[in-house]
């Protein structure tokens, strides 16, 4: 667990660390504060948690697939470690991508800046996971899938899809000009939407923190849901029609021992655990384009392009196409 800064909320950022009492004279304290983590740029403090968050979750995902542990979570197979060969990649972008964007959000007082009372605390997570899943989707559907020939070249979407999800760090193994539109821009467009976050650290790494996370789970290729929810709904499993899953759900209620609680708390796990849809995202390029954890999905739902909603709509299409056609023959 990360231990974090006390919020420096009220402190202009360009006296932290310094002696404001005698600014010509350096002190030994001085000198020795301005070299600690809490001198740095709260952008670059944020990377900092992020990086430590990424990389430490990166590398237990990692021994789970090394030491085949969980294997029944595991719903998308590894035939061996992509660690070593995405790591670079995965790098580079956080250098040279991130960091550099968070700095210059900072600088332009876009972003890590102001003050942030409780309630906009409060309000800004939801409001932020609601701008994150605009500008992703926007981004990821209309710039990523939906290029001409010129804007393929030059995004090179096909190299994170390349992946699979089934290896965590994969989450930022991507082109660089990817990188910027599918997790550089969802971040701090939306941080600057909600007023930059304020000066305080704690703020700023839970969502960095969390968001690191969740990118890493959605990419594992583990579903934790798989031990909450009835094994029919399992990806991979055959298709059901809705009359076969309603008997099915049926059977199970008539089935069911567990008492309300328990049927509460696990179905809430299934529903809190559930990354299928950027795993179908990455089989089915045409699907769900919002993250697929910690994600409303309310735009994939509104448009049916949600993994589960996308046939259904395909067939209502086809479906309307034909009974149109009758009527013009
Ligand atoms: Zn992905
Ligand atoms: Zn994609």
């Amino acid at each position: 667990m990360a231990t974090f800064p006390p919020l420096r909320m009220d402190l202009p950022r360009h006296l932290v660390g310094m002696n404001v009492t005698s600014p010509n004279v350096t002190s030994p304290s001085a000198a020795h504060q301005s070299l600690s983590f809490s001198s740095l740029p709260l952008s670059v403090q944020t990377w900092a948690v992020q990086m430590l968050a990424f990389h430490a979750f990166g590398l237990l995902f990692e021994a789970l697939d090394h030491f085949h542990v969980l294997p029944s979570a595991k719903v998308r197979s590894l035939r061996k470690s992509q660690y070593m060969h995405l790591l670079p990649n995965v790098l580079r972008n956080q250098v040279f991508v991130l960091l550099p964007f968070m700095w210059v959000m900072e600088v332009l007082g876009l972003a890590f800046v102001g003050s942030l009372s409780p309630l906009r605390f409060m309000l800004n997570l939801p409001l932020m996971a609601l701008g994150h899943e605009l500008v992703q989707y926007i981004g990821h559907r209309y710039l990523l899938h939906a290029p001409n020939v010129f804007l393929m070249k030059l995004f090179r979407h096909s190299v994170h899809h390349s992946t699979r999800a089934n290896s965590a760090i994969s989450a930022c193994y991507m082109s660089p000009v990817d990188f910027f539109i599918e997790i550089g821009c969802p971040y701090l467009l939306p941080l600057a939407a909600v007023g930059g976050g304020g000066g305080g650290a704690f703020f700023h790494f839970l969502v960095a923190g969390a968001g690191a996370v969740g990118g890493l789970y959605e990419h594992s290729g583990y579903d934790f849901a798989t031990a909450f929810r009835p094994a029919f709904e399992n990806l991979g499993e055959k298709p059901m029609s809705d009359s076969e899953k309603k008997a099915a759900y049926d059977a199970l209620a008539l089935d069911d021992g567990r008492g309300p609680l328990t049927r509460f708390v696990t179905n809430w796990l299934a529903d809190f655990l559930d990354n299928r849809a950027h795993l179908e995202h990455h089989m089915r390029g045409y699907v769900s384009f919002s993250d697929g954890f910690g994600s409303p999905s309310i735009l994939d739902t509104l448009l049916r392009t949600r993994w589960n909603l996308s046939e259904r709509r395909r067939a209502d299409v086809e479906r309307e196409w034909a009974r149109q056609h009758s009527q013009h023959q």
